[in-house]
């Protein structure tokens, strides 16, 4: 995948609202593109339709500048790319946004589907003591051979299991994302399940699920897989989604609260931590 490495203005997303997933509202990627390559990726819309990787090699230094004024606030890393990919080996982009995180105090969720996060452990400790520290690591296969199918350059679910492991013992907030859902592929009871007491095994705290969305431009890898390997699946998904590409609320209402109980009853939170919600126990501590 051709590489640009770039300089950038500004590094910082400020959302209106939560993100509805992940509840964060400021956004910093290290990258644009991801070379992870999951076949239901959404995450790499380019308003210049480019497929390379963008490489922000100034992404610390701006955001450092961007963070200035600003109220204390979750700053999520993961939404247009991962922020773990085999890139951050050499460029340590992540590594360096952490630090002025760690520096100005902010408050930090990652998203990925790597266990390289385990490299910034240290600094997600100092992060975790000044404000908070939250690591998801995102799963959407219940067996190895699916996810080597459907995210065929992500590190294995094991590493990332092992990965939250060893994270979630050193005091790092972690969950799994269930994200996205595929229908009719990775959303039976027994495989949500099976991810569900993993998740309970190895330390993680909460769970999130989200259902897959069709995007008429960039589904096309997904579509193409599902007539290679599986082409009565194309009709199902048509019926299911219809024209819109939305998930129906009659499919994901009771998958949801299916989920939703599972991970209650492994004593897990079915959302993700909230800063404001953790400021006012450090609060009412004093
Ligand atoms: S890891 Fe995330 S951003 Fe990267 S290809 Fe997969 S879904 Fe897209």
């Amino acid at each position: 995948m051709p590489i640009k490495e770039q300089k950038v203005k500004s590094v910082l997303s400020v959302y209106r609202d939560r993100d509805p997933l992940y509840g964060f509202r400021f956004v910093a990627d290290p990258y644009l593109g991801c070379s992870h390559q999951c076949l239901f990726c959404i995450s790499q819309k380019r308003e210049d339709n480019k497929e390379d990787i963008q490489v922000r090699i100034n992404a610390a230094e701006v955001l450092s500048r961007q963070l200035v004024k600003k109220q204390r606030e979750i700053v999520g890393l993961g939404q247009g790319c991962d922020p773990y990919m085999m890139l951050e080996k050499h460029y340590l982009i992540t590594h360096d946004i952490l630090q002025v995180l760690a520096v100005q105090g902010f408050p930090v969720h990652i998203v990925t589907k790597s266990n390289m996060v385990q490299r910034d452990c240290k600094l997600l400790q100092e992060i975790q003591e000044k404000t908070m520290a939250t690591v998801t690591f995102q799963f959407s296969a219940p067996s190895l051979e699916l996810a080597r199918n459907i995210e065929p350059n992500a590190p294995s679910p094991i590493k990332r299991f092992n990965a939250l492991y060893n994270l979630a013992t050193k005091g790092i907030k972690c969950g799994i994302a269930l994200h996205p859902i595929l229908p009719f592929i990775s959303d039976s009871a027994q495989g949500i399940k099976q991810l569900i007491l993993a998740a309970k095994e190895s330390g993680a705290s909460y769970v999130l699920a989200a259902p897959f969305t069709i995007n008429s431009k960039l589904s096309k890898k997904y579509l193409a897989y599902l007539e290679q390997n599986n082409p009565a699946m194309i009709d199902s998904y048509s019926d299911l989604y219809g024209r819109k590409g939305k998930t129906p609320d009659s499919y994901w209402q009771s998958l949801d609260e299916m989920i939703k109980t599972l991970t209650h009853e492994q004593g897990m939170a079915y959302e993700p931590p909230f800063w404001s919600e953790i400021q006012k126990k450090q609060l009412s501590l004093f």
